[in-house]
């Protein structure tokens, strides 16, 4: 008997951060309502720099 998968399923750990509605990544703050990736909810365009183009 192996009871390596006994807390399978129940995934402990808060997150405070879930999906992006707008870029998909688990980056947006549940309380900030703010993503941290493209910064969704803080402002209505996507975070770019200037400095960050290629
Ligand atoms: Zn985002």
């Amino acid at each position: 008997m192996s009871k390596g998968t006994a807390s399978m399923g129940k995934k402990s750990g808060k997150s405070s951060h879930i999906i992006c509605r707008r870029c998909g990544s688990g980056t947006f703050h549940k309380r900030k309502k703010v993503c941290s990736s493209c910064g969704y909810g803080k402002s209505s365009k996507l975070r770019t720099y200037s400095w960050s183009k290629k």
